[in-house]
């Protein structure tokens, strides 16, 4: 992951069930140095967008947007962090309903600057019986007691990586969409925290 390699945009739509039937921009590039092979667009069409979502809160949070693109047939548009190790990466996402079935959804890259240290994370499910830390996949920050915080400031802790779980923070949760109509909201259902 060189900081040579800054792509600017991806793009995929999905169909009203969120199959993906298309991807778009740079996707295979940005893929490829991010999730690697299983996401490249050949293997992608066809597939749930929440195979390539990482935990219930994160699902969560984007499904209340897409609902609320639906509802208000109108671009939904949020700001999100998509770090890679050496790099701090601000990302904005739109989510644009292209007719009653079709929602369009763009990642773009808004800024890049290089981290003062390198950051390594690594997800909890391959690295069993470690000490796994809350880490909010909207801001990227990670829970440190009642905080959160950057993970750049834990890295000296954590040389061979911080071990994390998905979630959203309190204040990504508070950007989320609140809907009178409660067809955004869902009972029976809540975030695994
Ligand atoms: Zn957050």
């Amino acid at each position: 992951m060189e900081p040579s390699s800054q792509k600017t945009r991806t793009t995929y739509k999905v169909s009203k069930a969120k199959l993906i039937i298309a991807v778009g921009g740079e996707w295979d590039e940005f893929a490829a140095q991010n999730d690697g092979k299983r996401a490249l667009s050949r293997s992608v069409i066809g597939r749930p967008i929440w195979d390539f979502v990482t935990g219930a809160p994160t699902r969560m949070w984007l499904e209340a947007l897409f609902q609320l693109a639906e509802l208000r047939n109108e671009p939904v548009e949020r700001i999100y962090r998509c770090d890679s190790p050496q790099l701090k990466r601000v990302m904005s996402m739109r989510i644009s309903p292209e007719d009653e079935k079709v929602l369009r959804v763009d990642n773009e890259l808004i800024s890049v600057e290089p981290l003062e240290k390198k950051v390594v994370i690594r997800h909890h499910s391959r690295n069993p019986d470690t000490t796994i830390r809350m880490r909010c996949s909207i801001c990227g920050k990670i829970k440190v007691g009642e905080e959160w915080n950057e993970p750049v400031e834990l890295t000296e802790d954590n040389p061979a990586g911080i071990i994390v779980a998905y979630t959203v923070c309190g204040s990504c949760k508070q950007a989320m969409p609140k809907s009178g109509s409660g067809k955004i909201r869902r009972s029976g259902e809540s975030p695994d925290l």
